[in-house]
């Protein structure tokens, strides 16, 4: 049973309703925090996933209430105050070493707080070319985006997906599968440029290509044409011009660093969080995609994780930073993506891989892609193989490898070759 709340002081506010803000909240009364815990978002919904958005209800198998993260009746039972519909603007900290201050909401509406936790998210880049403000030109975040293209997906022939990371090619396969014509295009050379080696994107250029999307690589939009106000068609800057009815626009999302930026938070790429959710003022927590902290195998740099596993890693994190309990243990980073028959599942992160190993065949669908680094293994990319996939997460959440030169055969299953790193003659990772 969840403590039940009761106004010790101001409490924790959580700017963020969404994935890593309810984590964040549920984590604290789930730990005995009596304190208000508020929970502010500026979408007019109650909390909800996002990854249906380019699944199954933008294919309308799933139903709206599928897409809500906790029961309604969670939040007044747990003592969390859910805010919707509220834009918080204005941020400040009266006591940076307590971590309290106030913030205020679009409206003038104020929320004192003793603790603040930043999950603001990211929002789609926008196309920065002529003709992207045409009516026609489509993203998807939120639910009112996936509400919209449902209705223009009706009533579309030919559409053209601009990006080739995740969300486009998600709604590329749910276009083609329901029978339009589908372009993509890429400014990159391949497909899922950021998070997979040429292995799996090539295999997804191929599998979309043979089910009859054109994908265009190495291509950039010059402008969007329209007619009546309306996008009619694609210019690429070689001169090709796309013919389309829809314009869906994927090509990756920015963090929502406003406030951290009002309160000086060191921001790169993100609000830099260590590995338990605070931020350059160690009071102050974020969580989520609006953050970037170290990349695990920490030669890399910082990395910015969009998933639904890096905002529930981080929010609990900040709720335990917030009990005085932190505890910055590494989570192990996995995805996943659906493509028309394909499920795709990634365990850790590839960068920094120095060698690539592939098990299986990719002509029959149903393979994996190993990612080492000196040796060691670092992440795993699983098609059709969700055995593969959770022996690599367990792999990696154990400290345990594998001999790369052992990797490929598929007939031998991963679990009988995993070794403790330990007892590896590997170098372990810095
Ligand atoms: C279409 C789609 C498909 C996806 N598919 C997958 C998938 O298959 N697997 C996976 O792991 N991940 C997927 N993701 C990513 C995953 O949904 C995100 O990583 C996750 O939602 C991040 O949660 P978050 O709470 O950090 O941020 P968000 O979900 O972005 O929520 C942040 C919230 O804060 C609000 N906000 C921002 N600023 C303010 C402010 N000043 N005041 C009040 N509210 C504010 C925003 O409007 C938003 O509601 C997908 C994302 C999308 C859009």
């Amino acid at each position: 049973m969840p403590a039940a709340a009761s106004a010790h002081g101001d409490g924790t506010l959580i700017v963020g309703a969404s994935q890593a803000g309810v984590q964040a909240a549920a984590t604290l009364r789930e730990h005995g925090y009596t304190s208000p815990i508020v929970l502010v978002g500026d979408e007019p919904y109650a909390p909800y996933q996002r990854p249906p958005l380019s699944k199954g209800y933008l294919a309308g198998t799933a139903s709206r209430s599928t897409l809500e993260l906790r029961a309604e009746s969670y939040y007044a039972s747990a003592g969390i105050t859910v805010v919707t519909g509220e834009r918080i603007v204005e941020v400040r900290l009266h006591d940076a070493e307590a971590g309290s201050g106030a913030a205020v909401g679009e409206g003038g509406t104020p929320h004192a707080f003793d603790r603040l936790i930043l999950a603001t998210g990211a929002r789609p880049h926008r196309l920065p070319v002529p003709g992207a403000d045409l009516d026609g030109v489509c993203y998807l975040r939120g639910i009112d985006d996936a509400d919209t293209l449902t209705r223009r997906l009706q009533g579309a022939s030919h559409v053209t997906v601009v990006g080739g990371g995740f969300i486009g090619l998600e709604v590329a396969s749910l276009a083609r599968t329901a029978g339009l014509s589908v372009d993509v295009v890429e400014a990159a050379e391949r497909v899922l440029p950021r998070a997979v080696a040429s292995l799996t994107s090539d295999f997804y250029r191929g599998a979309h290509e043979r089910r009859g999307t054109r994908v265009h690589l190495g291509a950039a939009v010059d402008r969007i044409e329209g007619t009546n106000g309306r996008a009619t068609a694609v210019r690429l800057t070689d001169g090709r011009r796309l013919p389309t009815d829809l314009v869906v626009v994927g090509i990756g999302a920015q963090p929502a660093t406003e406030l951290a930026d009002q309160l000086g938070l060191a921001v790169q790429g993100g609000i830099v969080v260590d590995g338990a959710s605070r931020t350059s003022i160690a009071t102050v927590l974020a969580a989520g995609d609006c953050t970037a902290m170290s990349h695990p195998a920490g030669e890399v740099g910082l990395v910015r994780l969009e998933s639904v596993q890096n905002a529930v890693a981080q929010g609990r994190q900040a709720a335990l930073a917030i009990l005085g309990r932190p505890d910055p243990v590494p989570a192990v980073p996995w995805f996943w993506s659906d493509q028309y028959d394909l499920k795709l599942q990634i365990a850790g992160l590839q960068q920094g891989h120095d060698r690539v190993v592939l098990r299986g065949d990719p002509d029959t669908e149903r393979f994996s892609v190993l990612y080492f680094s000196r040796d060691r293994l670092i992440a795993l990319d699983a098609v059709n193989s969700p055995i593969d996939y959770m022996t690599a997460r367990k792999a990696l959440a154990r400290s345990l490898t594998l001999d790369p030169a052992l990797a490929h055969d598929p007939d031998v299953p991963l679990a009988r070759l995993l070794v403790p790193v330990a007892d590896t003659t590997l170098a372990p990772l810095a």
